[in-house]
């Protein structure tokens, strides 16, 4: 049986964070996926904020400016503005700052710096349980660790097999590219397009990545039918590649620690809820689950420091972001009421609102 210190199962963000993190702290690491292209099927909208945004979301910037460091080669291109479109089609637009990235390049380059610094990359090699030290992978091997990091995203094996599960709504995801103009702005839309959810239309190099992310299908719908009628109704193009995905969106878990194995990313449910992002999450949870891992086996420091490290950075906004995701799930239902809550706040609650805040107007400011 191969032994490893730390086995990181799942080369997206998260896991490549982890196993970089882990690597240049000394451990001997595996990186493993169960893809045979890292980071394809592109499952991703593809936008990350700036670094001066995420620093206004959470405040940690030590770990920002260590995990969440955007390979500049996988960049398409930057964006200045978000706008948030109503179910009538009005429009609320306010400054934010981020970039459009190659998903399919990203993956790769993220996973690439593991190796880098350290870390052995094994893909396609999938894992089907994990049963305390031993994680079990396909084709029947086992492998040793003395601590393993769950980076499965949000389906994940790791965290079914160590008995985790977070309270949380799958929302069903499609994504797309079209051609359609671009612009320096990405934008979102409400109401019955996506139910209980949104569409978006995100600028790349020279054409849209656009999708849905809904709660439930109308009767007798598909996600791809849906999406047909989304691309119609705002001129796009027709569909390349439509992709089926899954965002967990709910509560961050009170741990993420069980045994000797840890869960970053979407795996732990670290998606923030009002703006459905999980990338810059799964970097900074995967850089601190894989430091944790090196601390304990270099000086036996306890597992349990990466709940106190990831509740640290992450805790209060995402659960923030939860509770006013609750909130304002009320109006979604029903598009005169979301059109009218949408005027009622404005483009600046709905910024409040995508920065993890409550909108001023609701009278909450924690
Ligand atoms: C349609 C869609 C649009 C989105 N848009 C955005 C966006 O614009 N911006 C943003 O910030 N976030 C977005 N998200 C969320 C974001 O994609 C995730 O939060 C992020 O990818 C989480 O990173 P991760 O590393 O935790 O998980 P993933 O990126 O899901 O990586 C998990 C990895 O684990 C591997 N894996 C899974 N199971 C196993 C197994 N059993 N054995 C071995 N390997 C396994 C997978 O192949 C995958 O490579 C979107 C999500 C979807 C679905």
């Amino acid at each position: 049986m191969e032994r490893f210190d730390v086995v990181v199962v799942g080369a997206g963000p998260a896991g490549s964070l982890a196993a970089r993190a882990a690597a240049e702290g000394g451990a001997r690491t595996l990186l493993l996926d169960h893809r045979a292209e890292l980071g394809y099927p592109v499952q991703c909208g593809e936008f990350v904020p700036a670094n001066s945004e995420l620093n206004d979301l959470f405040h940690c910037p030590e770990l920002i400016a260590d995990a969440f460091q955007i390979p500049p080669e996988t960049v398409l291109r930057e964006t200045r503005w978000m706008t948030c479109v109503s179910p009538y089609g009005h429009r609320f637009r306010f400054p934010l700052s981020g970039a459009m990235l190659s998903r399919r390049a990203f993956d790769k380059a993220l996973a690439y710096r593991a190796e880098g610094a350290g870390a052995e990359l094994r893909f396609p090699l999938g894992v089907t349980g994990v049963e305390g030290n031993l994680v079990r992978a396909t084709g029947g091997a086992t492998l040793e660790a003395r601590v393993v990091i769950g980076a499965d995203g949000p389906l994940s094996t790791v965290a079914r097999s160590v008995g985790i599960q977070p309270e949380r709504v799958l929302f069903r995801m499609i994504t797309a590219t079209v051609d359609a103009p671009v612009a320096d702005e990405i934008d979102l839309f409400f109401g019955h397009e996506a139910p209980g959810g949104y569409g978006w239309a995100f600028p790349r190099a020279t054409d849209l990545n656009v999708g849905l992310g809904v709660t439930h299908l109308p009767r007798g719908g598909t996600l791809e039918r849906l999406l047909d009628r989304f691309c119609a109704h705002h001129g796009f193009g027709p569909a390349r590649d439509p992709t089926r995905w899954w965002v967990p969106i709910g509560p961050p878990p009170d741990s993420l620690v069980r045994g000797s194995t840890l869960l970053c990313g979407d795996a732990a449910n670290l998606v923030m809820a009002t703006n459905g992002g999980g990338i810059p999450t799964a970097m900074m949870s995967g850089w601190l689950a894989g430091r944790a891992a090196a601390s304990y086996l270099r000086d036996g420091t306890p597992l349990r420091q990466y709940d106190v490290e990831w509740k640290a950075a992450l805790f209060a906004p995402l659960e923030r972001a939860a509770r006013i995701y609750r909130w304002g799930d009320r109006y979604a239902a029903y598009d005169p009421l979301l059109a009218l809550g949408m005027r009622y706040i404005g483009a600046r609650g709905l910024d409040s609102m995508m920065r993890l805040r409550w909108p001023s107007r609701s009278g909450r400011n924690s």
